[in-house]
This record gives C-alpha cells, sequence and structure tokens, in this order.
C-alpha cells in the first residue's frame, strides 16, 4: 500500500496544482449508464447483477460514464470550464494475468466545457507529468487524432464504427471484409499504411498525402497540440504522433491517446484517453470533453522496474519503558512526542530491553528512548541512535529536539 500510496499522492498532488478538485462517485451504478455509453456488448466485460430490488445493476468498469452522470444531474451549474478527478477501484470480467486484473484501481481526470485545443494540451500534460512526478523515466505517448481517420470514412457511424474497431484491433482480414462489403476496399491499402505511422511531427506530412488531403484540419490540431506541449515542457521525446491510435468507440471525437511505460512486456500501456463527446447520451447539452485514466497497478510496476520508490518515512523514536512503574510516565512522554509532530511509538508487550532493541530495529526506527527509574527520577532519558548505536542521556525538555535532529 505504501508503493500504491505513492503513486496515487503524486497524480492527486499534480492534479490539485493543475486546478482539478477531487469527486467521489459510486462502486455500482445502473448497467444502463455502462450499456448507454458503450452499447448492449459491453454487458460480457462487466460484473453485472440484479439487486433485491430486480434493478439491473454493474460494478464501474471505469469512471468516465458516472463523471458524466454526475455533470449533467448537479455540475452543469457550475463555472465552466469544470476539471475533476477521482481514484478508485474498477471491476471488468477480464481474463487476468500479469498486469490485467478483474478488479484494478483507476486514477482518472476529466474536462467539461472548455476549448478542444488547450484542455486536450492540459490533460495530456497532467498525464505525462504524472509519470515524471513518479519519478519514470520510460514514458512513451502514443497521440493521434480519430477525427482524421473518421474524415476519410465515406460512411454512416454504424459502418464507420465496424471499421475502426477493426483498425483498432489490427484485424486486418476483418477491416478488408467490411471495405468489401462497403463497396470501398480501395481504402484499405492507404489505411493498413496509416496506421502504421509513428513518429514526430514528419510522418504527419507523410500521414497527410498519404490520405490525399483529407483530415487537414485534424493535421493541423495534432501540429499546434505538439507546439502547445512543448510550452508545457514536455519533451518531444516523451511523445509521438501515432496514426495506429484507434480508440474505436464512437464518443471519441478528436484528439486520442495511448501511454506505454516501454519496460512492462504485454502489458505496457499504463493509461489512455482523449477528446470525446458524451453528455447528451446522459441527457446534457452537448459540451467539450476530454479525460484520462492512468492504472495505478501498471504504474506501481513501472515504478518497480524502474526503482523510483523513496523509502518510507521512518519511526523517529521506539519508546522502551525499563522495570515496573515506568509505564505511565513513558506513555506521557511518547505523548509529548507525538504532540510534537514526531512519529513515535512504545512497547505494548513489556520485553526486556534488548528484545525491544531487536524490534526497533526490525521496524526501522531512527532512535529509542530508554526509560528507567532512575533516569525518569533524574529528568532524563537514554537516547540511542540506532544507525550508530551511540547512546546518551538526554533531559526530559530537550528530548523533542534531540530526537528532531539526526
Ligand atoms: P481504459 O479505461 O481501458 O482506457 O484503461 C485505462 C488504463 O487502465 C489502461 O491503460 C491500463 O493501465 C489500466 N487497465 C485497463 N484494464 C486493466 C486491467 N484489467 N488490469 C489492470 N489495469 C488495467
Amino acid at each position: 500500500m505504501a508503493k500504491r500510496r505513492f503513486v496515487e499522492s503524486r497524480f492527486i498532488q499534480l492534479a490539485e496544482s493543475f486546478g482539478f478538485r477531487e469527486i467521489a462517485t459510486p462502486t455500482f451504478e445502473s448497467l444502463e449508464l455502462f450499456t448507454a455509453k458503450s452499447g448492449p456488448a459491453i454487458v460480457r466485460d462487466l460484473y453485472a447483477f440484479k439487486d433485491q430490488g430486480g434493478r439491473d445493476l454493474a460494478l464501474r468498469p471505469e469512471f468516465t460514464a458516472s463523471v458524466l452522470r454526475f455533470y449533467v444531474n448537479d455540475l452543469r451549474s457550475l463555472p465552466k470550464p469544470i476539471k475533476v478527478y477521482n481514484t478508485g477501484n474498477v471491476f471488468r470480467y477480464e481474463e487476468p494475468q500479469k498486469g490485467r486484473y478483474r478488479e484494478f484501481f483507476q486514477l482518472n481526470a476529466e474536462i467539461i466545457g472548455a476549448a478542444a485545443l488547450p484542455s486536450d494540451a492540459e490533460v495530456l500534460a497532467l498525464a505525462i507529468g504524472t509519470m515524471r512526478a513518479i519519478g519514470l523515466k520510460q514514458v512513451k505517448a502514443r497521440i493521434g487524432n480519430i477525427g482524421i481517420l473518421r474524415s476519410f470514412l465515406p460512411f454512416g457511424p454504424a459502418d464507420q464504427a465496424v471499421v475502426l474497431h477493426s483498425l483498432d484491433k489490427r484485424n486486418f482480414e476483418m477491416l478488408e471484409s467490411e471495405l468489401a462489403r462497403l463497396g470501398r476496399k480501395d481504402l484499405a491499402e492507404p489505411l493498413r499504411r496509416i496506421v502504421s505511422l509513428s513518429g514526430d511531427a514528419s510522418i504527419l506530412d507523410e500521414a497527410a498525402g498519404i490520405l490525399g488531403g483529407a483530415g487537414a484540419e485534424g493535421f493541423r490540431y495534432l501540429r499546434e497540440l505538439g507546439n502547445l506541449l512543448g510550452a508545457y515542457g514536455v519533451s518531444s521525446s516523451d511523445y509521438a504522433f501515432d496514426m495506429g491510435v484507434v480508440r474505436g468507440l464512437d464518443y471519441y471525437t478528436g484528439m486520442v491517446f495511448e501511454i506505454d511505460s516501454p519496460n512492462l512486456g504485454a502489458e505496457k500501456q499504463v493509461g489512455g484517453g482523449g477528446a470525446y463527446s458524451l453528455a447528451e447520451v446522459f441527457g446534457g447539452e452537448r459540451v467539450a470533453q476530454t479525460g484520462f485514466a492512468l492504472g495505478l497497478d501498471r504504474l506501481v510496476m513501472a515504478a518497480e522496474a524502474e526503482g523510483t520508490f523513496e523509502p518510507a518515512r521512518p519511526l523517529d523514536a521506539y519508546v522502551i519503558p525499563i522495570g515496573e512503574g515506568t509505564q505511565t510516565k513513558a506513555v506521557e512522554i511518547l505523548t509529548s512526542l507525538r504532540e510534537a509532530g514526531l512519529w513515535a511509538d512504545i512497547d505494548l508487550i513489556g520485553r526486556g530491553p534488548s528484545k525491544n532493541l531487536d524490534y526497533a530495529n526490525a521496524v526501522g526506527a531512527r532512535f529509542t528512548v530508554l526509560l528507567g527509574d532512575r533516569e525518569l527520577k533524574a529528568g532524563l532519558a537514554t537516547v540511542r541512535d540506532m544507525a550508530s548505536g551511540a547512546q546518551r542521556e538526554v533531559a526530559l525538555a530537550d528530548l523533542v529536539d534531540a530526537l528532531r535532529s539526526r
């Protein structure tokens, strides 16, 4: 948990410092919330059940739907933009494996009601910045624009969705058969080529060439986004433009991204997000939205792999009462240390001094405070520096200062 809290707190600190505010949404929601967002097929990926009142419910598989429901019901009248984050467990009925669980944790942030370009840059800066704040050096964001592919596909929303889905899954057989069905087999070759393009801004020209004029606005958008990311201090080595980032779901409208931590192996994707349009699905008016979710479990694995965890804060003092009749006074001293803001613990078993020193050593306390009858009568404590073994007598009045210093 210390490792998980380390990662989570870095995200929370950064999000707060960017002006995002925390919200919490329920662990379960009506099933309809998720089918409205993602279609009926989502049910097989959910923990869905009926409650005793016969209502169809599901454990949340992600946060975005809940955030948008909350926005439409309660937050609509707040000044825009609305910048919110939340963290917690989510549930998906998946095949478990390393880095892929049925209960896992996400760090989620959304901006609702701002202009697309600046808010897309802001969420990317937060997502990439979080990885930096965790100390990760290996960060690879892949940024695409689903609007470009949509403008190249002269089909209605349902057919577009099938084609995008096959591209998302890199299922080229399915792509070709769908395009054949739609009478546009000629699009297979350029689509195949374009989704393999990944690199710096120069690939945008290459991609524009392949699409022969389609998506010009989307390419311009990505160039401007790159400039803004530079202004945020995001290094160009932290991201690539990648035409193959296809988040196939209908509600993604523009910029889409995924972030990898390259040394995690098969489950290397630590986050994803983009610009989407969902408020109207839940009964609100159309409003621009962008956001992301980072996978906490995978970030912890990445931080482990790169060795970025800071050592846990140790106990400042472990108090050892010695002999009969010292317990009460020892607890008073312990309490004064705690009130002074020190992290302090005390023997709760009544062990002898040498066993207690072993214990203090095992839990990593910086100092032990030995309190015998003779010392207490003289207003003194024996303080032992556990690293050096050096021991000295300290007046009780000076104890806090002595324990604060090294
Ligand atoms: P998604 O909501 O599918 O875009 O996922 C966002 C992030 O959550 C992914 O990039 C992963 O880091 C993480 N994630 C997704 N599914 C799982 C899972 N089954 N187990 C652990 N982490 C996951």
